[in-house]
């Protein structure tokens, strides 16, 4: 799977073998951990990405509902369910802390998915979770998660580029809706890929939706191929190639 893939529900759970009704998943693979996110307008919490790092900050979880219990959304985010264990909050946040405090050597590795629509994700790559906080916010006190994205070694495969994970929400869903959640070449809605003209080459334009659009596969590898033999120089570097983005 690919930075900026786009997958359903039920390929996302089956391609994890894991029941994922949770958003925040602790340990649930080998190796790493799973969260899934929303910035979507009604979403349920208040994550956010910071643009210029690509820092993501996800917020934690509130308790379950309990019958005659009070409104979750009044009342303090758990540390620790009823019983003494730890809730997922605990755990991430008890991970990062080992993290801050060198308990832990390396911080905890967490993949990371994100609501596009109903049923349709889009997957994020792995982060890395380097601090998290409770806060104040609305009366009551919320985990904050602080994570940064992991920056791969480009394997001469334009995916890899960091810049794609800064794709905005509002602009996948607006290339969503625009191209019919098909590929604008063949129409096809199996495997597809949010994917983006290559900014410098146009002389530095911005994200939006004019100039990215849905791929399938197929036709985003071709392309890519294309990419790779008209700019080489362009696999100097992930850093090279933030900069040239963002500059
Ligand atoms: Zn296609």
């Amino acid at each position: 799977m690919k930075v900026d893939d786009i997958i359903s529900y039920t390929k996302m759970v089956h391609a994890e073998g894991a029941n994922l009704q949770r958003g925040m998943n602790y340990g649930t693979r080998k190796g790493y951990s799973i969260f899934l996110m929303s910035l979507r307008k009604n979403a349920p919490y208040a994550d956010a990405i910071d643009e210029k790092t690509g820092t993501l900050i996800y917020e934690g979880h509130d308790q379950p509902h309990y019958a005659g219990g009070p409104d979750p959304k009044t009342v303090d985010q758990p540390l620790q369910t009823p019983k003494g264990t730890w809730t997922e909050n605990g755990k991430f946040f008890r991970a990062a802390a080992d993290f801050k405090s060198g308990l832990r050597k390396k911080p905890e590795l967490i993949k990371v998915y994100e609501k596009i629509h109903d049923g349709i994700w889009s997957y994020k790559g792995f982060f890395e979770l380097f601090d998290a906080q409770l806060i104040p916010s609305n009366g009551r006190k919320v985990f904050k998660f602080y994570l940064k994205p992991v920056e791969k070694k480009i394997l001469g495969r334009i995916e890899e580029l960091p810049h794609t994970r800064l794709i905005p929400t509002h602009v996948k869903v607006e290339v969503w809706k625009r191209d019919g959640g098909k590929c604008v070449t063949c129409g096809s809605d199996k495997n597809l890929h949010y994917d983006h003209d290559i900014p410098f080459a146009k002389g530095g334009s911005s994200l939006t939706a004019a100039n990215v659009r849905l791929l399938c596969a197929k036709h985003n590898l071709e392309k890519s191929d294309k990419i790779m033999s008209v700019l080489p120089w362009l696999y100097v570097g992930a850093e090279t190639a933030a900069h040239f983005h963002r500059n």
